[in-house]
């Protein structure tokens, strides 16, 4: 059996550590490549929010590049232009220039400075933009107007528009200043509180000064910066994060959840193990057991039959003389044809109880009645064989609901194993009384005795105590096991009280009208 548990222990070990070491170093190495697919989320997040907002501010620009040009026109003109601007409170300078005679038309200057300054001042970004004012005549030319946003270095904070235009007078190119701050909070907010969700945080930062110039939910900090511009304000850079959280926060929470499940995974995995174990060592000895079993019941059903068959040729030969031996010979085979008959009996019994078959026949019964019966019956067989019996019986005891047949089986194989286990001192005792709720009826005798060790396994099937005693004592296993059935099936109780030398004493105890359906 060691040689197989070994193997068992092994085997059960290397099946059950690899896949949690395994699983434990994958979910490990997992974490951090989570985390990072958490902030490849929120990064196409980012993007998705940045490229729907670069196409509204586009819509916007070139809704206006569209009425740039009205605002020269006379009747009209001016009042387009204010509706405009009231429209657009971001918009502080609008202008056109003629690249062919570097003439400067100013439409509107909020700007609070004089004509000549902002003059000049379109002029030098005009100059200091060229390849960019290059590359919008180039566009034009391929059919697509397009807008180049230029910082203006002297009005801070400005973010000047340029378009370009061929008009009859020549190549043209139209600016609008806009507040840049002033665009994403009166002209973008609007677009984010429609593209972002509740539990995203979008902020703006300008990259220059580091300042926030916006956020959907201003109190929240540590925004995800990943440097995304916005196509129409070169200075700032969008930034998001969940709400509530961090990417970092929400990667740790993670962590810690896989953490936990592998660590319970593993836990039930070797919880399993050791179940799994205990079942493998119980089924080994089970089969142990019951190989030994198989041995002490042929041993058990040889010796009467080897009797009986000596016994009969004897007789059958006509070798027996007087009278006297003969009777004596008829009656050891019928002692012996009836011990075979027992042995049967109980395996039936027992096999009956296995597959849950044994029916019961519960009636009102009287205790007394039942053991005075097997005493009557039995004292005789026991003071033959050397025991001394007393049946002390309380009277006037209440009825029981119970199976008598079953109960005197029971009392039987109590009385059976007094006999077996006891030495020198033969003294059995039966008592019958009354427990609170209880009758009981218990078997008592001086013999060998039971360790407090085994006295948890006498009642298992098959058990029988490994002492030398035992050996030499026939037995199936079966006789405790069968009596503890038979109690459960009356829900009564089996008590037992035994010091290994002084001798034991069972107790069976009956509830005290309790009556049963016959099943
Ligand atoms: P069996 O007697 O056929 O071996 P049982 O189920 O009746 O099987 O008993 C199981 C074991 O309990 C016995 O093998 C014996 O070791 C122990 N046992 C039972 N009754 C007694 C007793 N009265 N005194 C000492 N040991 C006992």
């Amino acid at each position: 059996m060691n040689r197989q548990f070994k193997q068992a222990i092994i085997v059960l070990t290397l099946i059950v550590s690899l896949p949690v070491i395994f699983f434990t170093v994958y979910e490990y190495s997992s974490i951090s490549r989570e985390e990072k697919l958490l902030a490849d989320v929120y990064d196409t997040q980012l993007n998705s929010i940045l490229f729907s907002v670069n196409l509204y501010s586009e819509d916007i620009i070139s809704a206006w590049q569209k009425k740039i040009s009205g605002f020269n026109e006379t009747g009209n003109g001016q009042k387009t232009l204010k509706e405009f601007l009231s429209e657009n409170p971001a918009v502080k300078l609008i202008y056109s220039h003629n690249l062919d005679n570097n003439k400067t038309d100013i439409i509107f200057d909020g700007l609070e400075k004089s004509g000549h300054e902002t003059e000049a001042v379109i002029n030098s970004i005009l100059k200091s933009n060229t390849s960019k004012v290059s590359r919008l005549f180039n566009y034009l030319k391929t059919g697509y107007r397009k807008a180049e946003p230029v910082n203006d270095s002297v009005n801070g904070g400005i973010t000047q528009i340029l378009f370009a235009s061929i008009e009859k007078q020549g190549k043209v190119i139209s600016g609008i200043g806009i507040d840049s701050k002033e665009f994403i909070e009166k002209t973008l907010r609007p677009r984010f509180q429609v593209i972002t969700k509740e539990n995203l945080v979008v902020s703006i930062f300008n990259i220059r000064t580091n300042e926030k110039v916006f956020s959907n939910f201003p109190g929240e900090k540590g925004e995800l910066r990943s440097g995304k511009m916005l196509w129409l304000l070169p200075e700032y850079e969008m930034a998001i994060k969940p709400r509530n959280t961090t990417v970092e926060e929400i990667a740790q929470k993670r962590k810690n959840e896989n953490l936990i499940i592998a660590g319970v995974l593993a836990l039930l995995l070797f919880a399993g193990a050791i179940f799994l174990l205990k079942n493998i060592r119980r089924e080994i000895k089970l089969s142990e057991i019951k190989s030994e079993f198989v041995s002490n019941v042929s041993h058990e059903l040889r010796t009467p039959l080897a009797l009986i068959n000596m016994f009969a040729e004897t007789l059958s030969m006509g070798r027996v003389k007087t009278e006297e031996k003969k009777q004596e010979y008829y009656e050891i085979i019928g002692r012996e044809t009836e011990r075979l008959g027992n042995i049967v009996t109980k395996i039936l019994n027992f096999s009956q109880m296995e597959s849950g078959k044994r029916k019961y026949n519960f009636e009102e019964t009287d205790l007394n009645d039942v053991v005075t019966k097997i005493f009557n019956s039995y004292q005789f067989h026991l003071k033959n064989k050397g025991f001394e019996v007393s049946f002390s019986k309380e009277e006037g005891l209440p009825l029981i609901n119970a199976d008598q047949g079953a109960i005197s089986e029971a009392v039987i194989n109590l009385l059976d194993n007094g006999v077996k286990y006891s030495k020198e001192k033969k003294t059995l005792t039966i008592k019958t009384g009354k427990d609170g709720d209880y009758l009981f009826v218990s078997v008592a005798d001086k013999g060998i005795g039971i360790s407090a060790d085994d006295k948890k396994k006498i009642f298992e099937k098959f058990f029988r105590v490994s002492s030398n005693n035992v050996h030499n004592t026939k037995g199936t296993g079966l006789g405790l096991s069968i009596v503890k059935e038979i109690t459960k099936a009356h829900n009564g109780k089996i008590e037992v009280e035994s010091n290994p030398g002084e001798g034991s004493t069972f107790t069976l105890k009956f509830r005290i009208k309790e009556f049963k359906q016959n099943v």
